[in-house]
């Protein structure tokens, strides 16, 4: 057997399945990022993943987050997505461990990167 997290892989075109949760059933669940295929991740799978939210400081919780829909918050054009090169990103400051921290959320793929204020 083998050990570690499990990898799950999407049925019908065997890609990585990433897990994210259903705002609205409030469950997690596991999706293809290219098919969109998606499934509920079994309960054993669900309680490691809410104790990883749980016990994560409130700054990485936030991070968690995809901000990019929200209003809200501000956007800038002076930044280069490391993962798919936009250059536009949602962006909010928070304060970590490390002292006030910039988060940024690219617009386009959805890519987190923070920097140091
Ligand atoms: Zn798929
Ligand atoms: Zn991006």
């Amino acid at each position: 057997m083998a050990t570690g997290p499990k990898l799950k892989f999407c049925p019908e075109s065997n890609d990585l399945l990433y897990p994210k949760e259903d705002r609205e059933r409030k469950v997690l669940i596991f999706h293809c990022r290219n098919c969109g295929y998606q499934e509920d991740a079994d309960p054993s799978n669900y309680c490691v993943y809410r104790n990883e939210i749980t016990h994560t400081s409130k700054e990485k919780t936030v991070i968690l987050q995809d901000v990019r829909a929200d209003p809200t918050l501000p956007r800038t054009r002076d930044v280069t997505c490391e993962a798919c090169q936009h250059n536009e990103a949602v962006f909010f400051s928070a304060s970590t461990e490390e002292g006030m921290t910039l988060f940024f959320n690219c617009t386009k793929c959805g890519n987190r990167w923070q920097d140091r204020i």
